[in-house]
């Protein structure tokens, strides 16, 4: 009789590459009472398995962070090095969505094939970014650039839930934008939620106010639930902008305190959202 192989067991990391200043009105549907200060940080991340790894997200450029206003931190693709990781070997990158902020950087990865969900390439070069509230979040070069790339072969256009390797699946999370994907990992601890930007701070869905940027307000607070049904436990789901996420989870060595943490151990303590898990 055949027994089942067990499940591969990757390492994830988060790696912070920016942030910014703002108010906590900045960040929920509908403004916020307590006009606090409420920063927010840039991030990519990385799934190192025995012998393949997969980059989720790509970053943006220093020079994008000057355009925009943001405060560059370090280029994250340069910082792939620290974890003994090559941008032009790997083979795969995950676009959890087409923002400026998931995909610049995207032409540094000269030997990868791209994955997306194919709503969210219609979104981005659909209808509605004739509407500058919907089209503000995209680099229309960061987009024409991924359409190259899809004429070049280089691009998996993904419909739904998708499992990418044993222990490493694609989950739609959608309302942010009209494609958005999750990143679910199996790891030593059991499997993490990249959630990515279906829910930028921990506080977005533990009170249900979705972020101030989206495509379908119900679709947001739905991908809520998708994300909390695909995690472990609360503490396995890790929102795509919240600068707790560095507090919660440790640096991987001492040189990489603030760069770095890692996501496969668990955190120093809970995830805020412990108290509201609805499962
Ligand atoms: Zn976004």
């Amino acid at each position: 009789m055949q027994t089942a192989e067990p499940l591969p067991e990757y390492e994830v990391y988060a790696v912070r590459y920016a942030t910014r200043g703002a108010r906590r009105s900045e960040h929920f549907m509908g403004g916020d009472p307590h006009d606090a200060d409420m920063p927010m940080d840039y991030f990519t991340w990385i799934v190192k398995g025995a012998n393949r790894a997969f980059i989720v997200d790509t970053g943006f450029t220093a020079a994008m962070a000057e355009r925009r206003g943001r405060t560059y931190l370090r280029c994250p693709v340069e910082s792939l090095a620290a974890l003994g990781l090559r941008a032009d070997a790997i083979e795969d990158v995950i676009l959890t969505h087409l923002h400026y902020d998931h995909v610049g950087n995207f032409d540094r990865f000269p030997a990868a094939r791209f994955h997306l969900q194919e709503r969210e390439l219609n979104f981005a070069t659909g209808r509605y970014m004739k509407y500058a509230f919907f089209a503000h979040g995209f680099e229309v070069d960061e987009v024409v650039g991924i359409v190259r790339l899809n004429y070049a072969g280089r691009v998996e256009l993904h419909s739904g839930m998708v499992e990418l390797a044993p222990g490493l699946t694609l989950c739609p999370a959608p309302g942010h934008t009209a494609g958005l994907q999750a990143v679910r990992v199996h790891t030593r601890r059991g499997w993490v939620v990249l959630a990515s930007d279906s829910m930028h701070f921990f506080e977005n869905m533990t009170t249900d106010r979705p972020f101030t940027v989206g495509y379908h307000l119900g679709e947001m607070v739905d991908a809520f639930r998708i994300v909390e049904k695909l995690a472990a436990s609360p503490d396995h789901i890790i929102p795509g902008h919240d600068p707790l996420v560095m507090q919660l989870y440790r640096a991987p060595s001492p040189e990489l305190e603030g760069v770095c943490v890692r996501l496969d151990a668990d955190p120093v303590r809970p995830a805020p959202m412990s108290k509201h898990f609805r499962r």
